[in-house]
């Protein structure tokens, strides 16, 4: 097996195109995007070489430190925030990523759209629900979805084009991706961001566009904190 970035990101490419054909699906409707977080500039660059164009990132701090340069060298590259967005972020984030996909609370819709207007940038925002009520998790919770995605259209004037979610890591996905498409469909919005390296194939069948994929196409992250490997 090819263990180069190029060879990992060739298998996934073709593992999604066989799974939108298994549910008759075209493999042109799902995107992926290239979760780069944890691994350096050369990672992100060696991807970028092999043609990938979306990539995520999950923290504001880390993705200023490698973007800016690569972003510069190759203007194609387009750059969503995956992880949880604090308001006091809010300025970076607007200036350097190309979409929001953890659009989770009322203070920070109000902070994204008062600086989409100072800055005239307007990053696609995607709407994170925590469809498993997990108390550590981001995400609005599903019942209060609803109404927070139609304030942060009519009221606040975002750009939302659709959701997103991680499902509980200890529960079958499936059922979560199911409301978070029927959610979706519910509102008229056109992107549904679900399924990463352990669950894609189950997002694709329930209608996933965009799949967000790191460890199977950087390997493993380093570990958080620093420990002798043996
Ligand atoms: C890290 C992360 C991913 C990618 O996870 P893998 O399991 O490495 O594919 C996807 N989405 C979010 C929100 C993440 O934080």
């Amino acid at each position: 097996m090819d263990g180069t970035i190029a060879g990992r990101l060739a298998r996934v490419t073709a593992e999604i195109a066989t799974e939108a054909r298994l549910w008759d699906r075209d493999p042109a409707g799902i995107d992926l995007v290239a979760v780069s977080k944890m691994h350096g500039a050369e990672a992100a660059a060696e991807a970028i070489q092999a043609g990938q164009r979306r990539f995520g990132e999950n923290r504001v701090q880390e993705a200023q430190g490698k973007w800016p340069e690569l972003k510069a060298a190759h203007p194609e590259v387009r750059l969503d925030l995956i992880g949880p967005l604090q308001t006091n972020k809010v300025r970076d984030a607007v200036a350097l990523f190309d979409g929001i996909q953890s659009l989770d609370r009322e203070s920070l819709a109000e902070k994204l759209a008062a600086e989409m207007a100072r800055q005239g940038r307007r990053p696609a925002c995607l709407v994170q629900v925590n469809t498993g009520e997990e108390l550590q998790k981001a995400g609005i919770a599903p019942r209060e979805a609803d109404a927070f995605i139609r304030r942060c259209i009519e009221v606040h004037g975002l750009p939302v084009e659709g959701l997103m979610c991680v499902p509980p890591a200890d529960q079958a996905p499936a059922p979560h991706f199911a409301l978070l498409a029927d959610m979706a469909r519910r509102h008229g919005l056109a992107r549904l961001s679900m399924g990463m390296s352990g669950d894609y194939a189950a997002a694709i069948r329930f209608g996933a566009t965009e799949v967000r994929i790191g460890s199977a196409i950087f390997g493993a992250r380093p570990p958080l904190v620093s420990s002798s490997s043996a």
